[in-house]
């Protein structure tokens, strides 16, 4: 990021992952994969099951540990950004306690964080209103619906400012009308949170909508095949940045991608 001279968000750089390395069963489930993020970027990965994305978002969260090559976070080792909690998280099943009440699970990465009681309380029902669950706040996580819930782990997600949120198909499971509404909410909360954004669909459509960038990926083995920029204005409308031409032709180019 040479423009402001901080570091960039993530930096990754020759990285390789290998499953069962050297048995009859190995996969190469990434490789060669460089890839520089800016601070505030929205990046959207994308590519047909299998071709390493939960792998790749794994290996910027810390949660697997790359073959070869590194992954930085604020310019610092992820291993040093997640115990520093530079990290949001939200996935496809939204990982709510079932033991904890809506309000409570928001609560947890500020306790994590050690805020204290009220100030974390404050937080977490600000949250719900943003995520517009005002009402739901001591309900449990079984009493809501699939798109509810995600809502729920996205209000966790960001709760704690986190730098960097990172997304793997969080909306999958979800009809379209619901999913269409939680993209907007997603893009007004990280409008105003700064964060930057690493989000893994295998929808086209959604992958254009909300990035600032797209990269998709190919598999056997898994690596970047195409980086678009994606130069539609914001704030993006369901409407008119679907239908806008430049939306049109950056779907066709990656649909002949894919
Ligand atoms: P995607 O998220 O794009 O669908 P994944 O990153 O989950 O793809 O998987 C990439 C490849 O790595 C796939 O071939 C998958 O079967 C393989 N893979 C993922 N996790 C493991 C694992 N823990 N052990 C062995 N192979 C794995
Ligand atoms: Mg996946």
């Amino acid at each position: 990021n040479t423009s402001t001279g901080a570091p960039n968000a993530v930096e990754i750089t020759g990285l390789k992952k290998i499953f069962n390395a050297g048995k009859p069963n190995a996969v190469e489930a990434l490789v060669d994969v460089d890839l520089s993020i800016e601070p505030g970027e929205f990046v959207s990965l994308i590519g047909p099951s299998g071709c390493g994305k939960s792998t790749l978002l794994r290996m910027v969260a810390n949660l697997l540990e790359p073959t070869s090559g590194s992954v930085l976070v604020n310019g610092k080792p992820a291993a040093t950004a997640r115990k520093e909690q530079d990290y949001g998280m939200a996935f496809q099943q939204s990982g709510l306690f079932e033991w904890r009440s809506v309000v409570r699970n928001i609560e947890l990465p500020l306790e994590l964080k050690g805020w204290d009681k009220a100030k974390r309380r404050a937080r977490a029902l600000e949250m719900l209103e943003l995520v517009k669950l005002g009402d739901f706040a001591s309900h449990m996580p079984w009493q809501l619906s699939g798109g509810m819930q995600q809502r729920v782990a996205i209000a966790r997600a960001l709760a704690a400012h986190p730098p960097l949120l990172l997304m793997d198909e969080p909306f999958g499971a979800l009809d379209a009308m619901t999913r269409q509404g939680l993209q907007d909410e997603v893009l007004s909360l990280v409008r105003a949170s700064d964060a930057t954004v690493v989000f893994v669909t295998h929808d086209l459509e959604e992958a254009i909508y909300l990035g600032d960038r797209v990269i998709g990926l190919l598999p056997h083995p898994g690596r970047i095949g195409i980086e678009l920029k994606i130069d539609l204005p914001r704030p993006r409308d369901q409407l008119t940045t679907r239908e806008n031409p430049e939306f049109l032709r950056l779907r066709r180019e990656l649909f002949d991608f894919i």
